[in-house]
């Protein structure tokens, strides 16, 4: 089987949706071409120019990272910095960067997640649940296309509610219309009042797949003209958004959990607040600059919260109430380049896949 950059690219799309990126960000296919075929792929957190020089050595055309080398707009293109040095190899040597990077944070199987597996945490939730992430649709269809509407809804990607599929609501009652002269009615005709048995359906769906959803809807219902309204829900959807919280089989002394912590982790150094001389059970984890989750991660009865590059005043914020640890920015994320490779496995069989050898962290501690 021959596969080209697109259908690695969709599959890693149906596991973090782009649209689920923070405004900030820049997760896409960053250079490449998505009609080549792909000859190897190389899971990274940065794509750097060594890294691309690997994906050159190992054959790879395709560079999935989770950190976008290009972030901010390029004016200009000359290789004067490290950014630009490695874009401009990239497409010299036909390869393809593809950055999965907050999508990848905000969802229920990713970075966290990740995180999360290898602490050894059980009854993992989103630590802070995105709002206005989701849709409701109602739509009026005769009483006999009922299902045949509501499973095309279904197949398009509506009514998924944490462990449930497939979840409508439908109420019955009285459709009415006139079929105006340029009108083609699949019931009544021309000029006619009608009333007919129809049945109210609702379903509740992410708001980026609105328009598949839509398509589905008209291409499903029978009637010329579809009666549907669109709503906008305040409700958190509880599978996206930032940080994670779940708990250790049993109570951890903080000494141990820590120690515990380093090794599981691989972890040199870890930065932490005062120990608080209570067992340790709930932790909250965030990869990356995660400070931002501090009060929820408090609000969230969480004993430690894990993550990294928190700043000197930053550490007072904790202020008792959790323990702060900084694991280090790339110690954080280190094993999403892992949690890729697997789920590409899991996804692709008869494709070279590498974990990269760069170790690609800027930081050394001494
Ligand atoms: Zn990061």
């Amino acid at each position: 089987m021959v596969y080209s950059i697109r259908d690695i690219t969709s599959y890693l799309e149906t596991l973090a949706p782009p649209a689920y990126q923070e405004s900030y960000d820049n997760a896409q296919l960053l250079t490449g071409d998505p009609e080549a075929k792909v000859t190897g792929v190389l899971c990274t957190l940065d794509a750097t120019e060594a890294v691309v020089d690997e994906a050159i050595e190992l054959n790879c055309n395709l560079i999935v990272a989770h950190h976008p080398i290009i972030f901010k707009g390029l004016k200009s293109l000359t290789g004067k910095n490290y950014i630009e040095r490695t874009i401009i190899k990239a497409i010299k040597k036909d390869i393809a960067i593809y950055a999965i990077h907050t999508n990848l944070d905000n969802v229920s199987t990713g970075v966290n997640k990740k995180i999360c597996d290898m602490i050894g945490l059980e009854n993992t939730k989103i630590l802070s649940p995105k709002k206005q992430m989701l849709q409701k649709l109602v739509v009026f269809a005769p009483l006999a296309s009922r299902e045949e509407v509501s499973q095309a809804l279904f197949q398009a990607g509506a009514g998924q509610i944490g462990n449930y599929k497939d979840c409508s609501f439908f109420l019955q009652g009285t459709g009415t219309f006139t079929p105006n002269e340029k009108a083609n009615p699949t019931i009544g005709s021309q000029g006619k009042a009608e009333e007919v048995e129809e049945a109210r359906i609702e379903v509740i769906f992410p708001q980026y797949l609105s328009g598949k959803i839509l398509n589905a809807m008209k291409k499903a219902h029978p009637y010329e003209e579809v009666a549907y309204y669109l709503q906008s829900l305040e409700n958190t959807d509880q599978e996206i958004g930032s940080g994670m919280i779940g708990e250790l089989p049993e109570d951890m002394d903080e000494q141990s959990f820590f120690a515990q912590l380093k090794k599981k982790m691989n972890l040199n150094v870890v930065k932490r607040t005062a120990l608080r001389g209570k067992p340790v059970r709930k932790v909250a984890v965030c990869g990356g600059a995660g400070i931002f989750l501090l009060p929820a991660a408090i609000r969230s009865g969480a004993d430690v919260f894990v993550t990294s590059d928190v700043k000197y005043h930053e550490f007072f914020d904790a202020d008792g109430q959790i323990i702060l640890a900084d694991i280090g920015h790339y110690e954080s994320e280190i094993y999403t380049k892992d949690l890729l490779k697997e789920k590409l496995s899991q996804n692709f069989s008869n494709i070279a896949l590498y974990l990269t050898k760069v170790v690609s962290n800027p930081i050394t501690y001494i």
